[in-house]
């Protein structure tokens, strides 16, 4: 097993599965630079499998695509669509990489065999039946597989939903025996925030499936949630890398593994690992909604039954029995003409006497295993948000996470106020040891 300090030592015969990111093949140049390493690899005698996602914003070019022709575009016709982006880039590289005088062959999902369920644009992946992949190996070829894709068990095309050729790379790894997942991105790893909103965070050298988990549910949108799921299911370790410059990246790996890492390295796990953010999320108010037993299940058994995830919410007890109650919860922005849509038939049958949405809300959270065991977290997250001016609209927590829905504009104030606070920067990291001073 290849150590965590993310050295090159591949060993001959391994199989190795490398995924580039949007950015990292945005042009010409850059697909030849990324080949370039993927032959590397390749000539130290690793058996290469490489994933690629659509060049620079393609998907968002083709996302509005769809949206110049129509408002709500067909889910089926939409994937038509979306799967085009990450072909292109396969078929680019393979011919760069023919060039460099190497085999490789791009195969689209399906070709791959990566079989999915029919949820149209956030497929979900059932089966890899890697067989061609492997032949393809065992020839000596390089094969590149269009990420973010697959094939319904109906046979049509679908996506995996956005940064899903994350979960690609992740399930190819699964089912090819690799050694390890590299994730190589426009970053040299997970960060304790978004360095694009926090420029003094830091690198993470080193992180546990679970709180990467809560990370990417919470906006780290640096690996798919559905990747880390699907890695810590099938114990793929994944090495998420600059695809700019060869420096060490970030491991997500077992609990296990970050203990070993630590007690080897004579550091101590840090209190709080990461705050995240979203910027995506939108609210939705429902008013006069029965205060009867029943009423919340139907209208979130709606929202499931159209695949919306809902996230937090709050539904407020009637002061008088008999009375009618107010329940809010927040649904991904990109979401809620679909659950408005979805929530039609219910709001008609519970009389719900009005359907209120506000589309600009954000969401700022912080993660850590550390704080499972040290009160304090929370008024210290919530004081230091209300003396920044930011209003707390709704809360949540995990043992792991505190989550704060805010307005969408006073996210990166938020982010940088609790980064701080929480000493993330620098080598200030508060150790679970150290007190909180006024919020012990
Ligand atoms: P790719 O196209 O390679 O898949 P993404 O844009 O999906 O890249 O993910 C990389 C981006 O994720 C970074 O540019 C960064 O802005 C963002 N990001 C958000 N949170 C984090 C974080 N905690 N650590 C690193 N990057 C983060
Ligand atoms: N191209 C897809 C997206 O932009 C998938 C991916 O890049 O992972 O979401
Ligand atoms: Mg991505």
């Amino acid at each position: 097993m290849r150590p965590v300090d993310g050295t090159e030592t591949g060993t001959p015969n391994d199989t190795v599965v490398m995924k580039f990111g949007g950015t990292s093949v945005a042009d010409a140049e850059r697909i030849k630079r990324a080949a370039t390493r993927i032959v590397a690899k390749r000539e130290a005698g690793q058996r290469v499998v490489v994933v690629l996602s659509a060049r620079g914003k393609e998907t968002d070019r083709l996302i509005a695509d769809a949206m110049e022709i129509s408002e709500r575009p067909d889910p089926r016709e939409m994937d038509m669509l979306l799967s085009t982006g990450e072909r292109v880039s396969c078929a680019l590289a393979a011919m760069a990489i023919h060039d460099m005088g190497h085999e490789a062959i791009s195969l689209t999902g399906s070709q791959a065999g990566i079989v999915t369920d029919t949820s149209h644009t956030r497929a979900r992946i059932l089966d890899v039946r890697a067989d061609r992949i492997l032949e393809a190996l065992d020839q000596g070829r390089i094969v590149l597989v269009a990420g973010f894709q697959g094939v319904s068990t109906a046979k049509d095309v679908t996506t995996l939903g956005r940064g899903g050729s994350d979960t690609t790379a992740v399930a190819l790894a699964a089912a090819v025996g690799a050694d390890s997942c590299e994730i190589y991105t426009d970053v040299p790893g997970v960060f304790n925030a978004d360095p694009r909103i926090e420029p003094r965070a830091r690198k993470i050298d080193v992180v546990s499936y679970e709180e990467m988990l809560e990370m990417s549910a919470s906006g780290a949108g640096v690996l798919q949630l559905r990747s880390v799921e699907y890695a810590r299911t099938h114990g793929v370790r994944i090495h998420c890398r600059s695809s700019f410059e060869d420096t060490p990246g970030t491991w997500v790996v077992s609990e296990a593994e970050v203990a070993a890492h630590h007690k080897e390295h004579t550091v101590e796990h840090p209190l709080i690992t990461a705050v995240t953010h979203s910027t995506v999320e939108a609210r939705i108010t429902l008013q006069g909604v029965p205060d009867s037993p029943g009423a919340a299940g139907k209208i979130t058994s709606a929202l499931a039954a159209a695949e919306i995830n809902v996230d937090m919410i709050i539904q407020n007890e009637p002061s008088e029995a008999g009375a009618r109650a107010d329940m809010s919860f927040t649904v991904p922005r990109e979401d809620l003409l679909g659950a408005q849509d979805a929530l039609g038939l219910v709001v008609a049958e519970l009389g719900i006497t009005n359907v209120g949405t506000e589309p600009e809300m954000g969401k700022v959270s912080i993660v850590g295993a550390g704080m499972k065991t040290h009160p304090g977290v929370a008024a210290k997250v919530f004081t230091v948000l209300g003396e920044e001016g930011i209003n707390i609209q709704m809360i949540a927590t995990s043992p792991i996470k505190i989550s704060c829905v805010v307005p969408g504009d006073q996210v990166p104030a938020a982010v940088q106020v609790l980064h701080a606070a929480f000493g993330l920067s620098g080598d200030d990291t508060i150790r679970p040891e150290q007190p909180f001073g006024e919020f012990a």
